[in-house]
Formats: structure tokens, sequence, C-alpha cells
């Protein structure tokens, strides 16, 4: 029996749909491939909607911004008798995602790294413990079984340039207890989330001025800077810059984690990384077990000299 996989692509702007959405577009026609069925995708009306059908939606679903999302995700999932729902992370795939399993009879898995096809049915495999470990988790509801990824767990898919599909609006009820007041204002400049290049301080930095190593490492390598919690606490890093469970979530090419323990609540922000650089002086440190690349050292001697030959490099072009 073919299984049907409807995305949710509920991440997007008036420029068109987020990395999240276009990563759970990738996972989900992996799915649908897998299953032989249907790749359905549910997306704000207008760009981000176009840009569904150029990822190889077979049929989206629109609504309108603005709209009430769990009422409008329900209809979509009823109309397309989708087995399986991949929910794109960020706030309101997290707000839904649950809500719809339990409206739909069905089960949730959230920040799904892997996803098993088991016949006609699937199994997600996710960090548990604050990332400390890893579960398997089995469907045993009737109703559909609804995922959302972890950042980094799907690609998206290769775009056809004015590729169009069948669309089917959608204008749901809404639910009289809930009313949008004033949508949230979306965070200006750039995000740690999607930098390609993240370098984290903690504690070993010694002294909050030391800290000012972490953001011109960064700078020089076009990247963002990130922090420990521990350091946000005393002060010395911006709120916005903690990586971990409490903090970011980060997905870059390179993670430099400078002075940092490797604690299980931090790793959950940064584990996803493609490559992770850790300076510590305490060869026994936690983050060596995560790391790629590690070195065993002073990050204090060794920020300065990481700092030169990174400006020397983007000198030379
Ligand atoms: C519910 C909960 C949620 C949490 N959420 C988060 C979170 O989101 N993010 C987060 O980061 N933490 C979080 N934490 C805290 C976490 O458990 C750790 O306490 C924290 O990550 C430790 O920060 P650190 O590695 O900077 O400091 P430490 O654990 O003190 O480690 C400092 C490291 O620096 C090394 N070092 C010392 N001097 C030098 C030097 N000169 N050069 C190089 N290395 C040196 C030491 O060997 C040590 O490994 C959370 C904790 C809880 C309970």
């Amino acid at each position: 029996m073919a299984t049907d996989v409807l995305v949710v692509a509920t991440e997007a702007s008036n420029d068109g749909l987020a990395r999240a959405a276009t990563e759970a577009i990738g996972a989900g026609a992996r799915l649908a491939g897998a299953l032989g069925g249907e790749l359905w995708v549910l997306a704000p009306a207008g760009v981000a909607a176009s840009e569904a059908a150029e990822l190889g939606a077979g049929r989206v679903y629109t609504y309108a911004p603005g709209a009430e999302v769990l009422s409008t995700v329900t209809e979509a999932a009823q109309l397309s008798s989708s087995r399986i729902i991949v929910v794109n992370r960020g706030a309101i795939g997290l707000d839904v995602a649950a809500r719809l399993a339990a409206r739909l009879s069905g089960g949730c898995v959230l920040g799904v790294t892997d996803v098993i096809v088991q016949g006609d049915d699937i199994e997600a495999i996710a960090a548990i413990y604050g990332g400390a470990a890893r579960a398997q988790f089995r469907f045993v509801n009737a109703g559909p079984r609804v995922i959302s990824l972890a950042p980094g767990a799907g690609e998206p898919p290769a775009r056809q340039q004015g590729r169009t599909t069948e669309v089917v609006h959608i204008e749901a009820a809404g639910d009289a207890r809930v009313r949008v007041m004033e949508p949230a204002k979306a965070a200006e400049g750039p995000r740690l989330e999607d930098a390609a290049v993240v370098v984290s301080g903690g504690r070993g930095l010694r002294d909050g001025e030391n800290y000012g190593l972490i953001r011109e490492l960064a700078g020089a390598l076009g990247g963002m800077p990130g922090a420990s919690r521990a350091i946000v606490d005393d002060g010395w890093a911006k709120p916005a810059e903690q990586v971990g469970l409490t903090g970011k979530i980060v997905t870059p090419d390179v993670y430099f984690a400078a002075g940092i323990s490797g604690a299980s609540q931090h790793m959950a922000g940064c584990s996803n990384a493609r490559a992770i650089v850790a300076i510590n002086t305490d060869a026994t440190a936690p983050i060596f077990r995560y790391a790629h690349f590690g070195i065993v050292g002073d990050c204090l001697e060794l920020l300065p000299e990481l700092i030169r030959v990174a400006k020397e490099r983007a000198a030379s072009g």
C-alpha cells in the first residue's frame, strides 16, 4: 500500500520558504519515494507555495498568512489523508505538531534525526536526555505519524525552476479560542542558527574581556560568535549567543568550541555541526568525544594565532 506524505511548510517570509521548510520538504520527498506515495505540501499562499511546487510537491495546499494554523493543518491532513506528516521545525511547528497528532489520534516525535522505513510504516530516531542518548520510536496509534526534524536532518531537494502543480486553497474555520493579536516581528540581521561558521567560547576564556577573541575570530572567518550558558550567566556573552538545550540550535559547517567542557546540554545545540573543532587544556574533557578535530592547549594562546591566520587568509582572498 502506498503511503502519502504531507509536509507542513509554515516557516516562510515574503521572500519564500525558510531553510527549515525546504529541509522538511526534502525529507518528505525522500520518504514519499521510499514508501511509493505522493508528496503533498502545505505552505502559505504566494512565493512560498510556488517554491513548494518547484521543490517537487505533487499538490500544494495553501492558506492565507495569518490564518489559524492548527485548524488549517488539520484540514490539510484530513483532505490529503496522509499517514505521514512532516512538520517543519520552528515556533509554529513546535506549537502544532503534538496537538495535530492528538486531534487525529496519531503519534508525534520531535527533533527527529533519522527516519527508518519499515514496510509501509516508519520509525523515528531522536535525541533524548538533552542529546546524551538516541531513542528509536515506533508508532502504535492508528492515526498519522507526525514528526518534526532536528536541524540539518533533511536536505532541500533540487529546484525545478518554473514547475507548477495543482493548488488547493484552504479556508479553515479557525479556533474560536485563539485570536492572533499581532504577529511577532522577526529578528533582524544574520541569525546564529543560519551561520556557516560558529566560534563559541566557554569558561576556559577565564575572563569576560577575552570573549572579544571569540568575536574577532568569528568575524575573521565570516561567521558568528556563540557561547556556553556558563559565560552567558556570567554576563560575558549575550543570551542570544547561547548555544545549547536552552539556547540556539546551530548546524554550521564548522563549529569551534574554545574552553568549553562539552556538557550534554551544550552539545544538544551543536552536535549536528558538520565539523567540530575543540580547544581545551584538559585532554579528558567530554568535548573531545564529539570533536572531529581537537587541540589540547590554552585557548588564550591559540585564539590570537588562529585570528592572525584567518585574517591573513581573508586578506589574500
Ligand atoms: C537544564 C539545563 C540547561 C542547560 N542549558 C545549557 C545550554 O543551553 N547551553 C550550555 O552551554 N549549557 C547549558 N547548561 C549548562 C551545562 O550543564 C554546563 O554547565 C555548561 O555548558 C558549562 O559551560 P562551560 O563548558 O563554558 O564551562 P565549564 O564546564 O566550566 O568548562 C570549562 C572548560 O574549559 C577548559 N579550560 C579551562 N581553561 C582553559 C584554557 N585556558 N584553554 C582551553 N580550555 C580551558 C576546562 O578544561 C573545561 O573543560 C544547562 C544546564 C542545565 C541544568
